[in-house]
C-alpha cells in the first residue's frame, strides 16, 4: 500500500479482487458441496465442476497474493476495538493455529478426500459437512490476519491463558499459513 498509484491496473484490480478472495472461496466451496450433492444432467456435470475448479484456484491464488501486503481495504475495515474483536474471535485464533499443525492437517486431509469417494446418503452428508468444515478454517485464517496483532498465540502478552504448549511449528511466515 502507500503508493499504489504507481502499481499496474491489473495489479490494484487484482488487489482489489483479493480482498474478497476468501468470500469467492467460499461460496466455490457452497457451491461445489451443492454441485456433489445434487450434480447436473449431461454436458454440464462435467464442465461446471471444471469451471468452478479453476474458480477455486484462482480465488485460492488471489487470497494468497492478498494476505502478503497490508490491504488498504482492510485498514479501512480494521473494528475501532480490535482487542475485544480478538477476545471474541478466540477460537478462531486457536483454529488457525491448530489447523496448521501438521498432527491436525494430516488427518484432515486424509478425510477430506477420502470422504470423496464415499456413496452412501450417510457418506455424502459427512463429505458435506468436511467439506464445509473448510469454510470455517478460511474465516478463522482470514480473521487471524486481520486481528494477529491481537492474537494471543502469536503474542504472549496478549492474555493467553490457554497456551499450554509449545508455539506451533508453522512452514513460514505465520501471515501464510492454510
Ligand atoms: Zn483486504
Ligand atoms: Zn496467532
Amino acid at each position: 500500500m502507500g503508493n499504489s498509484a504507481d502499481m499496474p491496473w491489473t495489479a490494484r484490480a487484482a488487489g482489489r479482487i483479493g480482498h474478497h478472495a476468501s468470500a469467492m472461496l467460499i461460496a466455490s466451496i457452497g457451491g461445489a458441496v451443492v454441485l456433489g450433492m445434487y450434480p447436473l444432467p449431461g454436458v454440464f456435470s462435467f464442465s461446471v465442476p471444471i469451471a468452478l475448479f479453476g474458480f477455486v484456484l484462482l480465488s485460492w491464488f488471489l487470497m494468497r497474493q492478498h494476505d502478503r501486503r497490508l490491504c488498504e481495504q482492510c485498514m479501512a475495515s480494521m473494528p475501532l476495538n480490535p482487542s475485544e474483536e480478538a477476545v471474541r474471535y478466540k477460537r478462531r485464533f486457536w483454529m488457525a493455529h491448530t489447523g496448521s499443525e501438521p498432527r491436525f492437517l494430516i488427518p484432515y486431509l486424509a478425510v477430506l478426500i477420502g470422504s470423496n469417494f464415499t456413496t452412501t446418503t450417510v457418506g455424502r452428508v459427512g463429505w458435506a459437512i468436511v467439506q464445509l468444515s473448510m469454510i470455517y478454517l478460511i474465516l478463522a485464517h482470514s480473521t487471524h490476519r486481520r486481528l494477529q496483532p491481537w492474537c494471543p498465540w502469536c503474542s504472549d502478552g496478549g492474555g493467553g491463558e490457554h497456551v499450554d504448549e509449545t508455539p506451533p511449528v508453522l512452514p513460514n511466515d505465520d501471515r501464510q499459513l492454510a
